[in-house]
């Protein structure tokens, strides 16, 4: 029921001389457009968490998450969608200035709580000053996250006919999703925005449901720019360039270095000759309104 507008999500296909060239077909899902607030991924990583609360009667959510945190907003959005209470635990002090999406939560109807960064090392802990909430974790992960990212493949037509499929990955739980609903000939490459952090792997098998029989997916580990949330002028450039391009807008914490890591793999032919890919696009455009004014042409 909460799943988007019915609106049927977007295949992309990108034109440029370097996909000509190295005879790739890039095409981009937009998950960006599914929605106008909360686009992408954790829309879909939320669905089933929120579809079990209202099953078993809870009148609200609590949930955890950064002051800059895509999934902090769209929890908050969803669950004022929904009819529910909302309350966000967010790591730092409460600042002077609310970021932009503090401000959205607060706008939806989240009720904020901050806690040091030191307590919030243990947030799991925290979960007895609610406790009639409905507890999802942090960015919406775990196995429902899993099981409603597995939804995103079900939306392309003729899904089977991609030989690779690429997306950003935070803590892996969208890829997790994607890996479980792949089809059996699909090469599934995750981008992480994370510097260094070679666990992802072990992490993302964790999460694959048993059913799963689809373990041939790889992280790379070349494209964070700095580490997250860390971006630079080349960066910014970049973004600007697939915008006037192909019209296509990126976030600077994942769906840019997502699709400049694509573009460098297809440039050193990990993705060969002839493949036909998609990259999913996870949305999180709000996070580009904590850029200085003026950094994006879009
Ligand atoms: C949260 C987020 C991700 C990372 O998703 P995980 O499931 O944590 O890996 C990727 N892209 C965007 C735009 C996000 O907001």
């Amino acid at each position: 029921m909460l799943l988007m507008n019915d609106k049927a999500v977007r295949v992309h296909s990108l034109h440029a001389p370097w996909l000509k060239e190295y005879e790739v077909q890039l095409d981009v899902l937009r998950l960006d457009e599914v929605h106008p607030v909360v686009s992408g991924n954790k829309w879909y990583k939320l669905h089933f968490y929120l579809q079990e609360a209202i099953a078993q009667n809870f009148d609200t959510i609590a949930t955890f998450g950064g002051a800059y945190s895509n999934h902090i907003a769209a929890a908050a959005y969803v669950c004022k969608a929904a009819g529910l209470q909302s309350i966000g635990i967010i790591r730092g002090e409460e600042p002077a200035i609310y970021s932009h999406t503090l401000q959205q939560a607060k706008a939806y109807g989240m009720q904020l709580h901050f806690v040091s960064r030191e307590k919030y090392k243990q947030k799991e802990a925290l979960q007895y000053l609610y406790p009639t909430a409905y507890w999802i974790n942090e960015g919406g992960s775990g196995e429902k996250g899993v099981a409603g990212a597995a939804l995103i493949l079900q939306q392309v037509p003729h899904v089977e006919k991609y030989t690779h499929v690429t997306c950003a990955v935070g803590t892996g739980t969208t890829l997790a999703g994607i890996i479980s609903s792949a089809l059996p000939h699909h090469i599934i490459i995750g981008i992480s925005v994370l510097k260094g952090d070679f666990s992802l792997e072990a992490e993302i098998k964790n999460l694959l449901p048993s059913s799963a029989n689809h373990q041939r997916f790889s992280i790379a580990h070349d494209y964070h720019f700095g580490g997250y949330a860390k971006y630079n002028a080349a960066l910014l450039e970049y973004m600007n360039k697939v915008w006037k391009v192909h019209q296509l807008p990126t976030d600077f914490v994942y769906t840019a270095k997502a699709l400049y890591g694509t573009e460098m793999m297809v440039r050193q032919k990990i993705i060969p000759q002839n493949s036909r890919v998609l990259m999913v696009h996870t949305g999180g455009l709000q996070g580009n309104l904590s850029l200085p004014a003026g950094t994006l042409t879009f």
